[in-house]
């Protein structure tokens, strides 16, 4: 590999491409544009789109794309060359300002929620000149939001851009009353994002992980990840081929792939970036997740990206870091060294508590789909109860401040590790706390209840707009006191003592904390998506968004059936899989297995060998039993999904779906998973748990 500065952002129209490419004045503008959000003349955005067309030419791009995030979730592109037509039958390169900022693609084929019937099939993009275009292949990406012909919005970056510029507003508003001179306030996320690596053989031969990215039978492996041998171990030479590619790859798009290590279940690893921008790290992730999958694909591998490829393993999450930080690049969750002094940090991290405290239900509809279920309230963490990890210090100091008593200082120890020749080093002044949803991380908040395969657009539009609320509230408060310091007190005091109930420093995962001391407490358990998705409208949720420009109710409730109606699809797509499987592939790998016994059960009775209790009886009676139930349970998942058409409305089919699908598709798969066990391996058509997790090398 060249020298990795050379490579990195070679294939992006980042800033330093800008400045050497554009007129003076047409970068000066441009810069504006970005930093304030202002818009774009004619004129300037012809410059830029020449610029980056003779750019992206020279690098071998001969089309470019709109790259939108529609509702489901993942990007979309349609690609054009940038060919025109000679009046000598030949053909010139080009690309217009208007083709730059603005695209038409047919809406119609993409979720909306019933905001807009197929006959108005129009949609539009329009380039987000926040975020850099880059090079993929031979096509210049041109980052874009998308909307209806009338204007409401069809994706997940409009409402994360817009959720960026209210807390800028309301964020700046308190900096000022600490005479702080920022002119900015932005958010920053950086995304560890966890995978699975298996072998593309294997793969091929599970429809349920092509089709549904799971596997959706499988009975457990003799060895798991309970001997914790697999957590940050050596990395496999293929395995290590392949990140090394990954690195490379996304360093030239530009993002800041930075650490990767195996994970805690076998063949699972994770990669984490330097934060950025929110608005570039949603991007980033999204890039990132394309470049595993694809990538694999070339080492003969497939990269699992869904958070519950296998049951009875850890499935994969992502973990959001999220801050806030000035134009100046200062950090406001930084406590600094005498956090109980510093009244600005103690603020933003009240209205961090109450905003967590009163908006549990958006944090946890911002991460609710079918496969996270697997991961939250089940028996994995994190939990579906939404609390915070402030650690001892904070805790401490909130509740001195709430009690109004001083604060004393533990003194922080030296870490002794016994052996001299290594250095002594200051402990961290608390510990870390794997299992909380939302933990404080030193400077910043770790949010660990997102699914492998989401975007993070939905939570950091919800994190920057409850956030924004509560920093409105305060700012409404304080712009407006008489006695500001006597104001601020009473303001933390009172918020503290109303929403300290979500913060719990202790084990996540215990029974205590889920069955007892969380419910004592009223904090919400949405265990499921069907539970959680309700609440989304609900009359305050409805008020936070349309007050601050974010989504208009109407676009609310549409986003509310799309996620309906993404739930009861995914598990139909399971249930016929699962169906699909049973029936083409295992019914007829029992009948030959029995036609073989029976076979043999047959010659021996010729020869005379009739023993009652040979093991081929014993075999056939066990599976008979076995098959009779899998006939059974077969048909009742049939009846359920057919049942489900009669259900129309869209929650009370999602509910469907939940209760006797999903239910069903479990009774099937345990029948399935114990007759995998007494089939020889030669029968079963598919690669089992043993072979697949631990296919790569
Ligand atoms: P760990 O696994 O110990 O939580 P990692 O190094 O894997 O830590 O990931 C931490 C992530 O948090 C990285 O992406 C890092 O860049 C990001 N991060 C650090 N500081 C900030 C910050 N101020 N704002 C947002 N993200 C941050
Ligand atoms: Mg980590």
């Amino acid at each position: 590999m060249k020298n990795v500065s050379e490579i990195f952002g070679s294939m992006v129209f980042n800033d330093r491409v800008m400045q050497e490419r554009l007129p003076k004045e047409t970068y000066k503008v441009l810069r504006t544009t970005i930093e304030d959000a202002t818009h774009l003349t004619k004129e300037i955005a012809e410059t830029v789109a020449n610029a980056m067309k003779d750019w992206a030419v020279e690098h071998g791009a001969t089309h470019f794309t709109h790259w939108f995030q529609p509702m489901t979730g993942i990007t979309a592109e349609k690609h054009e060359s940038f060919i025109s037509k000679t009046k000598n039958g030949g053909v010139i390169m080009e690309f217009s300002g208007r083709e730059l900022i603005k695209g038409e693609p047919d809406a119609s084929s993409f979720p909306s929620g019933g905001l807009r019937a197929t006959f108005e099939a129009r949609g539009y993009t329009a380039w987000d000149p926040t975020s850099f275009a880059f090079i993929k292949g031979t096509t210049l990406y041109i980052p874009t939001v998308f909307c209806s012909y009338s204007g409401e919005i069809l994706d997940k970056k409009t409402p994360l851009l817009r959720s960026m510029q209210v807390i800028n507003k309301q964020a700046l508003r308190i900096l000022k009353l600490f005479n702080n001179p920022a002119t900015r306030v932005i958010t920053t996320v950086g995304v560890e994002q966890e995978y699975f690596l298996i072998d593309r053989e294997m793969y091929d031969k599970r429809p349920d992980l092509v089709f549904c990215g799971r596997t959706l039978l499988g009975a457990r492996p003799p060895k798991g990840q309970e001997l914790e041998d697999h957590y940050f171990g050596a990395i496999k030479p293929r395995v290590y081929a392949y990140m090394a590619e990954l690195d490379e790859q996304l360093w030239k798009l530009g993002v800041y792939a930075k650490t990767k290590h195996n994970e805690v279940a076998p063949s699972q690893h994770e990669l984490a970036p330097i934060f950025s921008t929110t608005n570039t790290a949603t991007d980033h992730n999204q890039i990132t997740m394309e470049c595993m999958k694809t990538l694999a694909i070339k080492h003969n591998l497939a990269c699992l990206l869904h958070e519950k490829p296998f049951t009875g393993i850890n499935g994969s999450g992502k973990h959001n870091n999220w801050s806030l930080s000035t134009n100046a690049g200062t950090n406001l969750l930084e406590p600094g060294d005498t956090p109980e002094e510093n009244a600005q940090f103690l603020l933003f991290l009240t209205a961090i508590i109450k905003a967590v405290d009163e908006y549990q239900d958006l944090l946890r509809i911002s991460v609710a789909s079918a496969g996270n279920d697997h991961r939250l309230g089940a028996n994995e963490a994190p939990p579906a109860i939404v609390s915070m990890f402030l650690g001892e210090q904070l805790t401490a100091i909130l509740e001195a401040l709430e009690c109004g008593t001083k604060y004393t200082k533990k003194c922080i120890m030296p870490l002794e590790i016994g052996v001299d020749v290594l250095p002594h080093f200051p402990r961290d002044t608390t510990d870390r706390n794997r299992t909380s949803p939302f933990a404080f991380t030193g400077n910043k908040f770790e949010f660990r209840m997102v699914g492998s395969s989401q975007s993070v657009a939905d939570t950091n539009t919800v994190l920057n707009t409850i956030v924004a609320e509560e920093l409105k509230q305060f700012a409404d408060l304080l712009e407006n006191a008489d006695d500001f310091q006597e104001t601020l007190n009473t303001l933390i005091r009172k918020a503290l003592r109303e929403h300290k109930r979500i913060i719990f420093n202790g084990n996540n995962y215990s029974d205590e904390w889920v069955n007892d001391e969380s419910k004592r407490r009223g904090l919400l358990n949405l265990k499921s998506t069907v539970e959680a998705l309700p609440y989304f409208t609900a009359k305050k949720n409805l008020q936070l968004f349309a007050e601050h420009g974010i989504f208009t109710p109407q676009e609310m409730h549409s986003r509310q059936e799309i996620l309906f109606e993404n739930y009861s699809k995914v598990i139909h797509i399971e249930a016929l899989t699962v169906l699909d499987m049973v029936k083409k592939e295992i019914l007829p790998a029992i009948v030959l297995y029995v036609k073989d016994l029976t076979e043999i059960l047959d010659k021996k009775q010729k020869i005379g060998n009739d023993n009652p209790q040979s093991l081929e009886r014993y075999l056939l009676t066990k599976l008979d039993a076995l098959a009779s139930s899998l006939i059974n349970r077969m048909e009742s998942l049939e009846r359920d999904v057919l049942d489900a058409k009669s259900v129309t409305d869209a929650q009370e089919n999602t509910i469907h779906y939940r209760e006797k699908v999903f239910m069903s598709m479990q009774m099937l798969r345990s029948i399935v998973d114990e007759i995998e066990t007494i089939m020889p391996k030669k029968y079963w058509p598919f690669p089992s748990y043993s072979e697949i997790l631990y296919s790569v090398n």
